[in-house]
């Protein structure tokens, strides 16, 4: 027997599915096409050599027919090997995770672990090239979005490549919503998704690979091949004379193409900006209404989410419920050792917009309400929409 479906969400304000944009779905609705037809081979390496556009790299971006986390696992299996020694940096659930990715194929892990309201400094990472000059393969999360913080990926990526590392960026909830790009951060390997801040939908991952990170991956003896955990059966599927190691998914390219056409017509610039004054708008409305903001600093908070302590004696899941239930505004919880703890507002893609900050503040100031506390809701709107009449952060 079927349940019946709760009625749909009004606004998902999410970090992630998020809601995609409308080009998006018409472009998903676009036909069904078989893989070795002339015209979908042109159209691949075409949507490749545009996603190389939009991260600024020279190599077309290879795009995996998975969601970011195997792609991430992926890149573990094929970047790690067995002499290699590989410093993890943990400031939050997905650093974390990473690791135990990690020691299934390196020689050894050196890890740096900070609080999860916390981001990495560029001294601890110098500091541990200090005492282990043999690390070969660093690994961040630019945006933790679980936590809403923001590691210095710039400045760590300087230190990897002068000590001759290889870096491993995981720019899922950043790429297309910041300033950020393979190159600016000496990345080798970065990777990130059309589901997040480019408002498409969750499928594919795109991944952008240096030439080092090639030439490790080629000598590396267990680097996976013929399997859904390698990036070096890709990395010439973009052009249209190679085969696909099995068939991509045309509809999700299809997607992916939309995303990047609006991406780059509205302008990087553009789009970065009214995901950083979505994410003013909304943390001057939550700090209004008394509420604490997660990140332990306004430096390392993340402009395409917002986290929100979930204040002493409320209930996270019935203040998200109460969101949910009175006006049908979708917001997310904690994960995993932050559930319990904290609330998230995605401001991504088409959510990216500064009203929708207003709308954040509305939906938790009357769900605090109705779990019986007092709120200055007009106060939260009122500091919202000031932060938006001043206009650019
Ligand atoms: C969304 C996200 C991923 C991908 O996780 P999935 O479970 O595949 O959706 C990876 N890293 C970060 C930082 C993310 O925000």
């Amino acid at each position: 027997m079927l349940s019946k479906l709760p009625k749909e969400a009004v606004i998902n304000l999410s970090p992630g599915p998020v809601t995609a944009y409308p080009r998006v779905l018409r472009a998903l609705s676009r036909p069904a096409y078989y893989d070795y037809d002339p015209y979908f081979l042109q159209f691949y390496e075409n949507v490749a050599l545009k996603a190389a556009k939009a991260l600024r790299t020279k190599e077309p971006a290879l795009i995996l027919q998975c969601e970011p986390a195997p792609a991430i696992e992926a890149a573990a299996a094929s970047m790690i090997g067995r002499n290699d020694v590989v410093l993890n940096l943990a400031s939050g659930i997905y650093g974390k995770g990473f690791g135990y990715w990690a020691q299934r194929y390196n020689k050894e892990m050196v890890e740096i672990e900070v609080a999860y309201d916390d981001a990495i400094t560029p001294d601890a990472v110098a500091e541990a090239f200090r005492k282990r000059p043999d690390i070969k393969v660093v690994h961040l999360v630019h945006h933790e979005t679980p936590s809403g913080t923001i590691n210095p990926a710039h400045a760590i990526g300087k230190i990897a490549r002068d000590h001759d590392a290889l870096l491993l960026v995981d720019a899922v909830s950043s790429f297309g919503g910041m300033d950020v790009h393979p190159e600016d951060c000496a990345a080798d390997i970065f990777i990130t998704s059309p589901g997040k801040c480019l408002g498409g939908v969750p499928g594919v991952t795109l991944i952008a690979v240096s030439d080092r990170a090639w030439r490790h991956m080629e000598s590396n003896p267990t680097a996976p091949r013929a399997s859904m955990l390698s990036l070096l059966d890709w990395k010439d599927a973009w052009r249209k004379e190679e085969a696909f190691p099995f068939t991509p998914s045309t509809a999700d390219i299809n997607g992916l193409d939309a995303t990047l056409d609006l991406y780059m017509e509205e302008g990087p610039k553009t789009v970065w900006a009214r995901h950083a004054l979505t994410a003013k708008a909304c943390r001057s409305g939550i700090q209004a209404m008394g509420l604490t903001l997660w990140p332990k600093t306004d430096a390392i908070a993340s402009p395409t989410a917002t986290v929100v302590r979930v204040p002493d004696a409320v209930n996270e899941a019935e203040l998200v419920t109460a969101a949910r239930a009175e006006l049908g505004v979708c917001i997310s919880g904690g994960r995993g050792e932050l559930k319990g703890q904290l609330i998230r507002i995605g401001h991504m893609g088409p959510m990216a917009e500064p009203v929708y900050g207003v709308v954040a503040v509305t939906a938790i100031g009357h769900a605090l309400r109705k779990l019986g506390r007092k709120v200055d809701v007009g106060a939260g709107v009122e500091a919202a929409l000031t932060a938006i009449a001043r206009g650019s952060v």
